[in-house]
């Protein structure tokens, strides 16, 4: 086979068979395919989509470019991913709680890289923490604490940590069969019976419309399901940050409070992260068959919640990966805004929120920046909340002399009416099959265009 024909052959909107994608993959991974041919395919990818068969064969050859989870036993292993979202520690408490509930949870995390922050730099506030480990190695961790979550190292998917480093560089990361590709080869490594994806959709979500979000919780669950992973997805509203905790040591502490669900002061806004990762909670039970209905799950949940297990599960979870947390992670500086008139809290520039967090070091620019963990944000309101003057809205930790210039730009950020305003629902859809297209095809030939 020649590459130069097979790019071509992509090119012209053809579709390249299982062999020619395992030719192109392989032979870039033992550098045969040169960095310039994969990023001319991944541009031909992007223009011209992938038949479903295709992106099942790139998504299996990316995963088989690593290794994966050897079993130690037969307990259902279950996995989330989300998309990514201001705020979003569904991680934090879905993996214990579903721990507590008598399954395994291998979580193959990412570090965060723009505005959204990381699970495992939220993780690595806790003094010891460890998420990197080798795969073999977690299924210990598993027997011990019935979840984990460590780092996608460099033996998992090693194809497509290459290849999205060609994609971050050249306009190619929103494509939809690339993306699909790249989520599911990791998440394929873990050896998992079912997946449940959380597709954000808003502001400040990588998927700005609910049409976008559709084609892929789509495009990941006809993948999924063709290559052996039964996958359903929920789509969930990103227009706001999830629940009132951004940035890493804070959101460790959001996660503290919600499991410990003894604080009176837990917010209603606050409660949204346990509402979304209950649901999420309870489609991976019901795909492992330990619940037969949703109504069921919700249930078991909600008594794990209450009784102590879940938070009994997240302390086993972080002392199993060296962590130690015996109170709540210390913070910067506390810099209070409050609302200047009575309104209603109309939207949040969700953009603004996260820049400031990552310009004082509580996110990272580029790979390898390092994290200050006490830098965050708090919320105090909700879209469709009431205010009055003086009210605290916003509460910004970071070092004083740092933290004044973003003070105007964050108070602006939150956008005010004198009339009442209707939020968006958390969550917008629940997607169990594919629906509105075409079964064969897997295609994005209105490839979303996203920023
Ligand atoms: N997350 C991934 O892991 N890969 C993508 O391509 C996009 C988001």
């Amino acid at each position: 086979m020649l590459t130069a024909s097979l790019l071509t052959k992509k090119r012209d909107g053809g579709e390249l068979s299982d062999s020619e994608i395992r030719f192109l993959i392989d032979g870039f991974c033992a550098g045969n395919v040169a960095d310039y041919q994969m990023s001319a395919l991944a541009m031909a990818i992007y223009f011209r989509g992938m038949t479903l068969a295709e992106v099942t064969s790139l998504t299996k050859t990316m995963w088989q470019s690593g290794q994966s989870a050897v079993r130690h036993s037969s307990v259902p292993r279950v996995d989330k991913h989300s998309t990514g979202g201001l705020g979003d520690k569904v991680s934090l408490i879905l993996a214990p709680l579903l721990a507590s509930c008598g399954v395994h949870v291998p979580m193959i995390s990412g570090r965060g890289l723009g505005l959204t922050g990381g699970t495992l730099d939220k993780l690595e506030a806790i003094p010891g923490f460890r998420t990197s480990y080798e795969l073999h190695d977690a299924e210990s961790l598993l027997d011990a604490a019935g979840a984990y979550i460590i780092s996608a190292g460099p033996k998992i998917a090693p194809a497509d940590r290459r290849l999205y480093a060609l994609r971050d560089v050249t306009g190619t990361v929103e494509s939809i069969p690339l993306i699909t590709a790249s989520i599911l080869s990791k998440k394929l490594s873990a050896s998992l019976d079912a997946l449940v994806m959380d597709v954000k959709v808003g502001s400040a979500a990588f998927m700005k419309t609910q049409q976008d979000a559709v084609s892929l919780a789509d495009s990941l669950i006809r993948v999924g399901t063709a290559a052996g992973l039964p996958t359903v997805a929920l789509l969930s509203d990103m227009d706001q940050p999830l629940g009132c905790a951004m940035g890493n040591a804070i959101e460790i502490n959001e996660t503290l409070d919600l499991l410990e669900q003894a604080s009176a002061a837990i917010s209603s806004k606050a409660q949204s992260v346990v509402e979304l990762t209950v649901e999420l909670a309870s489609d991976a039970l019901v795909m492992v068959g330990v619940s037969a209905t949703l109504e069921d799950a919700r249930q078991i949940l909600a008594r794990k919640l209450s009784d102590g297990a879940a938070l009994e599960a997240f302390h086993r979870l972080v002392r199993t990966q060296g962590g130690k947390l015996a109170e709540r992670l210390p913070l910067a500086h506390e810099h209070v805004i409050t609302a200047r008139q009575a309104g209603y809290l109309a939207s949040v520039d969700c953009v603004t929120l996260g820049h400031a967090i990552v310009s004082l070091g509580g996110g990272r620019r580029q790979i390898g920046d390092a994290i200050d963990p006490s830098v965050g944000l708090r919320i105090e309101v909700a879209v469709g909340d009431r205010v009055e003057p003086g009210d605290p809205v916003l509460r910004f930790y970071a070092p004083p002399r740092q933290a004044s210039e973003y003070l105007v730009k964050l108070e602006e950020s939150l956008r005010w009416s004198p009339a009442p305003v209707a939020a968006n629902p958390l969550i917008i859809k629940r997607i169990n099959s594919p629906s509105g297209m075409n079964p064969t095809d897997a295609n994005n030939s209105s490839s979303p265009t996203l920023s």
